[in-house]
Formats: C-alpha cells, structure tokens, sequence
C-alpha cells in the first residue's frame, strides 16, 4: 500500500509565486495589464501577460531564469526527496503552469521525486508563452473554472490503487476546497498566516467543521518531515 503527498506549488513549495515574480520582471520592462477583480479566471489573464512579456521583450531564457531562481520554501527539498524514498507518490496540485513547475523541478533537481504535476499545461511557440486551463468544469461553485483541486484529485485518486496515507500542504483559498475534501485519516498542512490557514482555523472553530482531516500549521517543511516521520532525525534546521 502506498501512500499519497499532495503539495500545491506557489508560496508552499516555492516561497514566493511564480506568475508573481513574472509579473514584477514585466513591470521593470514595461507595465503589464491590469488584474481586475471582476475578471473570475487567472488563466486568461496570465495569457495576456505573457503576451505582453512577448511584445515587451521578455525572453524566454529571462523567464526560465527568474522562475528556476526562486528559492524553495525551507525544507521542501529535503520533505520531498524524503518522501520519494520512503516511496510515497508526490502530487503538485497547482494553478500555475506546466513550463514554470517542471522547469523549476528541474533546476532543483527535484523532477525524479516528484510522481506527477496537474495544473494548466504551458507551451512554447516562437519564444512566446502560451497557457490552456486544467480543466473546464462547472460542478464547483467556489473554485475557478479552469481549475477546482477536489476535482484534479478525485480523478487522479480514481486512477491510482488506494492509498493508506495522504497529506495536503498549500497556502491558498483554493487549497481550502480539496481540505474539505479530504478523509478524518488525512493531515493537512496549511502554511501559517496564509489564506489556508485562516479558512480552517475559521471552520475548526465551528461546531461542525467543514475540514474532517487532522490539521497542522508549518512555517518550514521541517514540521511537515517531523509529523509525517516522527522517528526520524531532523536533517538541519
Ligand atoms: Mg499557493
Ligand atoms: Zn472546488
């Protein structure tokens, strides 16, 4: 029986967020659009600033550079290589895209412990960055369309033979969906002071909480090693 570790990617396993960082190399070029709240789907947006990164002059090699600098949270590297040792599968759950995640696994050197990446897929096509959404869906109200993370993690559990563990590390509103979702056996670990942190401190404290799994706030991923297995010696600090 194997066990299942589910991390989102932006400010859970990199400390910063990738379409973030991007956006903020533009606006050293030239200003980029304008997020607008009423604008529901990231998607078609992060499609217009990479568009505009094109038309300004973003390189593709300034782009891969500022997304495979980006530091990881403390400890992620050491959780996940550990993880994959101890043979457990590890998920990256994400809405950022395909190009920016593999890459950055690849400059970490963390591509071969990680089992599989389900977000939006990202190509290349003459030097510019195109972006397709997850998914379509309709049948979750609280999630954007091109991505609701109970759904990406129901098919991929529907696929797999059952697992005896799993974990869900995130930091993010749309991390609050799946947490719901997931088992009274499961740990969630949700960054501290983060969005996902607030939501299940919100329902934990109601007489009927929305999140039925154990959860464990982490400021380094050394919490997360530590709960996960206990026994073992922390590697540093
Ligand atoms: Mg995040
Ligand atoms: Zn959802």
């Amino acid at each position: 029986m194997s066990s299942l570790a589910v991390f989102d990617f932006d400010r859970t396993v990199v400390d910063d967020d990738s379409d973030a960082t991007i956006i903020n190399r533009l606006r050293e070029k030239e200003p980029p659009p304008e997020w607008e709240a009423s604008n529901h789907d990231w998607t078609p947006y992060m499609s217009e600033v990479f568009e505009h990164a094109y038309s300004a002059g973003l390189q593709q090699g300034e782009i891969l550079d500022c997304i495979g600098s980006m530091r990881p949270t403390p400890g992620v590297e050491e959780l996940i290589t550990t993880l994959a040792a101890e043979g457990w599968d590890v998920l990256l759950l994400t809405d950022a895209n395909s190009v920016f995640v593999n890459h950055w696994l690849k400059v970490h050197g963390l591509q071969d412990a990680v089992t599989n990446v389900i977000t939006n897929s990202a190509f290349w096509r003459d030097g510019r960055l195109f972006i397709e959404p997850c998914m379509r869906q309709t049948a979750c109200a609280r999630c954007p369309s091109n991505l609701c993370k109970s759904i990406a993690l129901a098919q991929w559990l529907a696929q797999r033979p059952p697992y005896t563990r799993v974990t869900y590390a995130g930091d993010g509103r749309n991390d609050y969906c799946p947490a719901t979702n997931l088992p009274a056996h499961a740990i969630v670990f949700p960054r501290s002071g983060y969005p996902l942190d607030d939501l299940t401190k919100q329902t934990l404290a109601t007489t009927s909480p929305q999140v039925k799994a154990k959860v464990v706030p982490w400021e380094d991923c050394y919490t997360i090693l530590h709960e996960v297995f206990p026994h073992k010696r922390r590697i540093s600090a």
